[in-house]
């Protein structure tokens, strides 16, 4: 997956379009993403003490991979991630880095 945690994101299809936020988790073993602020859903949560009172809070649900884009650091626009390997290394090992397909800037 080429978008990870700490991204930020445009959400680009489903009721959240057109907004933007964090990656605070991604899930790539299903394509999918947890956005801050995407996909919004309240759940019950059970009294867990005594004394202390079930509540409803607001949590993120996972997106899919595919209906975000990468909002590049470097020139702010949505843009689409190419991998470059890191230079003067092997491009089969993990040495690569993320470019910007916009700006051609590494992410
Ligand atoms: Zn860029």
């Amino acid at each position: 997956m080429k978008i990870i945690k700490g991204d930020n994101v445009l959400v680009i299809s489903g009721k959240d379009r057109l907004k933007t936020g964090k990656v605070l988790r991604s899930l790539p073993a299903v394509g999918r993403l947890v956005v801050e602020g995407v996909n919004v859903a309240k759940k019950s949560r059970r009294p867990r003490k005594q004394g202390e009172k079930g509540q409803i809070v607001s949590l993120p649900m996972p997106i899919d991979a595919s209906n975000v884009k990468l909002l590049c650091p470097k020139c702010g626009k949505p843009a689409r991630v190419a991998y470059k390997a890191a230079e003067g290394r092997n491009p089969k090992e993990k040495n690569k880095t993320r470019i910007c397909k916009k700006c051609s800037a590494e992410i």
